[in-house]
């Protein structure tokens, strides 16, 4: 068999926004990783040191070396099948191996502070789904018949990141050993705490030696904070952008796109730029997959590579996820569109991934069902309309 290793697996970490934690992003959040008794590994309640060593780590290093395609890391095998290529193998390259299991790239969902309320995301990521959570997520009626429960609740996901959490304290005594830090959200350009930390590693000297990764919804610049990043041996910022105009704003509720535009171009034109290299992830889902032309095109016109990510949860809003008529209609589409001659070949690439995964699934009634009936809820409260919005997407289906 096939050795599958994975330098996630032997110096990965990542804090989910709820502060448990797995090796990387791509692992599965409902499979965190335990202690010696079994108990569930938490931010506030456990060291670095207990998350290293976990046994359910050791068993995935073992599993990988032997070839066996571990459960949790279905991400991964999903996108080696469809699009040759993963997060694993990226990573292989991009970074190097301590077989110590030393932590070395750290990725942290600084749980869910932020200033908008995405289609595909939660109360897990963004507290202003506070209300929709309740109608979207909550199908047995539980929370919203005890709503003090509910809080506690949403508690989880901001315990582990208030400003005097432990958290912090282990953060900045793990800083001059981080090799690579990929920072999501919430929106990490809100979190107070993570600009303390991080001006820390500048003013001890290590962020020279560090890579940064940032997500960003491209709604906020500061140049404090420009300031900060571009003092980080490297820094990438990526912006979250799904479409452009009325549908970003269909889809990522509360942005403007007029305010991202001109924040983006601030970000990517700034004078004094050393070290900030820029991209835009796009997460693929039924609503956008049929104007993914726009948003790349976008991409292109602003010198900004494009990187295409397929939604896998929820899943009604997974691209797969549509009537067959309307998979016909965007396949004849990309037809066309590929033959583009200018098209870079990682993108065409990425847009036939992306293509082939809407296609691996045959069309299930009930999660389409789901998907109309969900979506239509938040379309009343949010008093948007995907009829008016993706009209052409919306004709055939
Ligand atoms: S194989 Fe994929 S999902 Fe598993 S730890 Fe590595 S990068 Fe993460």
């Amino acid at each position: 068999m096939n050795n599958l290793k994975c330098v996630h697996s032997y110096n990965g970490l990542r804090v989910a926004n709820n502060g448990t934690v797995m090796p990387c992003c791509y692992y599965d959040e409902e499979s965190p990783l335990k202690d010696l008794n079994g108990n569930i590994i938490k931010t506030h309640t456990h060291s670095i040191k207990e998350m290293m060593e976990s046994p359910d780590r050791i068993s995935l290093i073992k599993d990988l070396e032997s070839g066996i395609k571990h459960g949790a890391c279905k991400r991964c095998w999903t996108d080696e099948t469809n699009k040759n290529t993963s997060k694993r193998i990226e990573d292989n390259e991009r970074f190097d191996t301590d077989y110590n299991k030393s932590l070395k790239y750290i990725e942290l969902n600084l749980g869910n502070t932020c200033n908008l309320a995405c289609r595909m995301c939660n109360i897990g990521a963004s507290i202003k789904w506070y209300d929709d959570h309740l109608e979207i997520y909550d199908d047995e009626g539980g929370f919203r018949k005890d709503k003090d429960g509910y809080k506690k609740f949403v508690k989880q996901f901001y315990k582990s990141f208030e400003d005097d959490s432990r958290f912090w304290e282990e953060f900045e005594k793990i800083l001059p050993q981080i090799s690579a830090f990929d920072i999501y959200g919430g929106e990490p350009m809100l979190m107070k705490k993570q600009w303390e930390a991080l001006e820390k590693s500048v003013e001890l000297g290590y962020s020279k030696d560090q890579e940064l990764h940032l997500a960003t919804n491209g709604t906020i610049f500061a140049e404090k904070y420009f300031e900060i990043l571009n003092k980080f041996k490297k820094c990438v910022v990526t912006f979250s952008l799904d479409a452009v105009g009325d549908r970003l704003e269909y889809i990522r509720h509360h942005a403007k796109w007029n305010n991202i535009e001109t924040n983006v171009d601030r970000w990517i034109n700034h004078p004094k730029n050393k070290n900030i290299e820029f991209d835009v992830a796009i997460t693929v889902t039924n609503l956008n997959i049929y104007y993914l032309d726009e948003i790349v095109d976008w991409c292109i016109s602003k010198n900004l590579t494009p990187f295409l990510i397929d939604v896998s949860r929820p899943e009604f809003y997974a691209s797969y996820n549509l009537p067959q008529s309307a998979k016909n209609l965007i396949n004849k589409k990309f037809d066309i569109y590929l033959y583009k001659q200018e098209l870079p070949s990682f993108i065409l690439e990425s847009i036939k991934g992306s293509l082939n995964n809407m296609n691996s699934k045959e069309y299930d009634m009930d999660l389409w069902f789901m998907f109309k009936k969900k979506n239509g809820i938040l379309d009343s409260n949010r008093k948007q309309s995907f009829t008016n919005t993706f009209e052409e997407l919306n004709s055939v289906i």
